[in-house]
């Protein structure tokens, strides 16, 4: 084992500053911050009689006289987060390789018990930052993140996006669920309906809707609605008024509604997307009187609590591999309308195809309500009236 007196001698090659040298020692002594450490050390190698040559930061080979920067780059952070609104944010640092490659050289000549500079850089800078800013220090989730390379002498913001779930309805059919490369910008959607106005308000750069599941273009999403969460990415305004926007929403009455609207999160947006619930459609089929409604009833028990088999359907086969799901058919309710239209309220598992369970899309899911009944039967309008969660 080396002793301390020749460890200490080698300091003196590293033509290193004062700081530099506590850092290099850093895991010995908790208590004291680098500087007081590396003058403590100067003054115990000077006791042992190998005085130690420390250069001023400036001309220190690892720092550089970067810790006093520190102020411009907090004045630079103030200036660049200035305007967004928040209350927590971590503050982070990149050095050249080249500083960290030589810092570790000498860490590892040193019996390795030091402190990377950038570690002890951003530290020092976050209290600065912190103290003039008065926000809170979030290491794990923050709502600012500041990143400063002292290389390019640059700062970078990465901003926490704003999550916000609630449920939708769907009055209008047409209207897609999120927009798409192929639709114009005019288009309406569910995101879109949802999202300008948030976006407007919060002051953030886009958004993005994440459905727990979609619904057709053609189908209506009634009842209890659907849960999304709406992301904005780099919001300025975080404290909005949930209830306001939700009027806001609601108000353009385009045929999309939303309500039980809070602040969420990004696990949150990786839950509902997983969430697999059944549920109830109403569909109304292209039969139409009395005889086939009979028929209908008939046929309609023979699905009842069955297993169904669908290959993935003609009309989504470009988008999705070609497989075969099993789907359970919980439940169906016939029913005829004074005009003869019959409607059937189908309950079934997350996933099921709808559509398909009555075409049975020329053999590809079977069986189907056109097979059971040796004839062509096509679904009119479909409903969503409930998602069983
Ligand atoms: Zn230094």
């Amino acid at each position: 084992m080396m002793d301390f007196k020749e460890i200490l001698e080698r300091v003196n090659t590293f033509h290193i500053c004062t700081r530099c040298t506590g850092r290099l020692f850093a895991q010995v002594g908790h208590e004291l911050d680098n500087f007081k450490r590396g003058e403590s050390i100067a003054f115990v190698a000077e006791s042992m009689g190998a005085k130690l040559e420390l250069v001023s930061e400036v001309e220190c080979s690892i720092c550089k006289g970067i810790f006093s920067e520190i102020d411009t780059y907090a004045s630079e952070i103030e200036r660049m987060t200035k305007n967004f609104e928040f209350n927590s944010m971590l503050v982070g640092s990149t050095f050249s390789q080249e500083t960290l490659t030589l810092e570790k050289n000498y860490q590892e000549l040193c019996g390795s018990k030091g402190e990377p500079i950038k570690k002890e850089f951003s530290r020092e800078l976050g209290k600065v930052v912190l103290e003039r800013m008065r926000k809170e220090f979030d290491r794990v989730n923050p709502e600012i993140m500041i990143k400063v390379n002292t290389e390019f002498m640059s700062v970078d913001l990465q901003i926490k996006s704003l999550y916000i779930y609630g449920t939708y309805r769907k009055y209008i059919r047409g209207i897609p669920q999120t927009r798409w490369i192929k639709y114009s910008e005019e288009t309406r959607t569910v995101e879109s309906l949802i999202g300008a106005p948030i976006i407007a308000m919060s002051k953030g750069k886009d958004y993005a809707l994440h459905g727990a599941g979609r619904e057709d273009v053609d189908v209506r999403m009634l009842g209890n609605g659907r849960e999304f969460v709406l992301e904005v990415h780099d919001p300025v305004i975080r404290t909005l008024v949930l209830k306001k926007v939700e009027d806001i929403i609601n108000d353009q009455k385009e045929g999309v509604e939303v309500c039980n609207l809070r602040f969420s999160s990004k696990e949150e947006v990786v839950k509902i997307k997983s969430d697999r619930h059944a549920k109830i459609y109403n569909a109304k089929i292209s039969l139409r009187g009395e005889d086939n409604f009979a028929q209908v009833s008939e046929a309609t028990k023979e699905l009842i609590g069955k297993v169904i088999y669908q290959r993935t359907p003609l009309r989504v086969s470009i988008s999705r591999s070609d497989l075969i799901r099993e789907r359970k058919i919980i439940d169906i309710k016939p029913q005829i309308e004074s005009d003869g239209s019959i409607i059937l309220t189908i309950e079934a598992e997350a996933g099921t195809y709808i559509k398909e369970l009555i075409s049975g899309d020329e053999g590809r899911t079977k069986p189907s309500l056109s097979e059971l009944l040796s004839k062509e039967v096509r679904i009119e309008e479909l409903d969503v009236i409930e998602i069983l969660r």
